[in-house]
């Protein structure tokens, strides 16, 4: 899923998000409940309309940017009192008021309030943040399933919003276990694993992972929150991880960091200067069949905007590329017998 922080992927129009086959996009509750607010958004329609996106969006739920990029907040058991990085105003965010404003925004797919574990964090600090963040996911999903029906939009096949649980625990093992199966019995509709990629050795991402998955549902969706490098999320995918979330491939591309068959290419090199050849020669993307490395670079160089365009698209098609390969690779594999289901 590109990320679509305030209703825009940045630097890509909508209609060529659509062409190049993404399917869903992710939406910063947070940023959208500040600016430009969750019930202007429900009073024009809701996130689909307002942004004119007719495919499917899910939004975060608030809680990743409220402890990153909040010094002055204040958590209690109720939820987390903090300050709006626009303009200082102060802010309570509970899980029921965390529902609210994502069923206001009317995205596809919502996700439960939960703390962020931080790393590192003691055996202590995690395990009280995941008491926290189970009680909070019993809450969220409560008040969901009363207030679902309030979206923005109707669908013709009844409401079909989903909610989802996120595993947290820091890095312990036995903390993930306990949260992965506490949540099961609560039966959402769809399961992710947050608190990963916080600044851990990617070994410990890769376990964390292993231990949690098995214990969630296969006939539901599986999402692992904030990855990743193109080689990790074509590692997790082929685990069995459904749904990815990342700003890497655009805020990568602004910053002149291209991912290609070739390896990572700063665009900004001076070897590229005369390259008349395509930013990756094995993409089949719209800018690597149109244009060259020297002009991405000058581009670059010159602090044009086309320049964070088309490196966003090029690598967004790459990310894209990726899971369209693994995909086919487990279609043509054999089926898995029933009883490993
Ligand atoms: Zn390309």
């Amino acid at each position: 899923m590109p990320v679509g922080t305030q209703g825009t992927v940045k630097a890509v129009p909508q209609d060529t998000l659509e062409s190049l086959g993404v399917e869903i996009i992710l939406g910063n509750t947070y940023h959208l409940y500040l600016r430009p607010g969750h019930e202007a958004i429900r009073r024009m329609g809701g996130l689909h309309r307002f942004i004119s996106w007719p495919r499917a969006i899910l939004t975060d739920s608030g809680g990743f940017q409220v402890f990153s990029l909040n010094s002055l907040r204040k958590v209690t058991a109720d939820g987390v009192q903090f300050r709006s990085h626009l303009d200082g105003s102060s802010h309570f965010f509970t899980p029921e008021h965390s529902i609210d404003v994502q069923i206001a925004l009317g995205a596809d797919i919502i996700m439960a309030f939960d703390e962020c574990t931080e790393y590192p964090a003691s055996r202590d600090r995690a395990e009280e943040s995941l008491h926290l963040t189970m009680a909070w996911a019993r809450r969220s999903l409560d008040h969901f399933r009363a207030h679902r029906h309030k979206v923005p939009w109707t669908d013709p096949k009844g409401c079909c919003i989903q909610c989802f649980g996120i595993v947290q625990g820091g890095m312990y093992r036995d903390l993930r276990r306990q949260c992965a199966e506490r949540l099961v019995e609560m039966d959402f509709d769809g399961y992710a694993i947050g608190g990963l990629s916080v600044g851990e050795p990617r070994e410990l991402t890769l376990e964390m992972i292993s231990e949690v998955l098995p214990l969630l549902p296969k006939n539901k969706p599986r999402y692992v929150m904030g990855v990743g490098y193109p080689d990790e999320i074509e590692q997790y995918a082929r685990l069995g991880v459904d749904m990815m979330d990342c700003v890497l491939p655009t805020r990568a591309a602004r910053h002149a960091l291209l991912f290609t068959s070739e390896g990572r290419l700063n665009i900004k090199n001076k070897q590229f200067a005369e390259d008349q050849s395509p930013p990756d020669p094995a993409c089949q993307c719209p800018v690597c069949r149109r244009y060259s490395r020297a002009y991405l670079r000058h581009l670059m160089n010159a602090g044009e905007p086309l320049s964070a365009t088309l490196n966003s698209i090029h690598n967004l098609a790459y990310y894209l590329a990726i899971m369209s390969r693994v995909r086919s690779s487990l279609e043509s594999e054999p089926a898995t017998p029933a009883s490993d289901r």
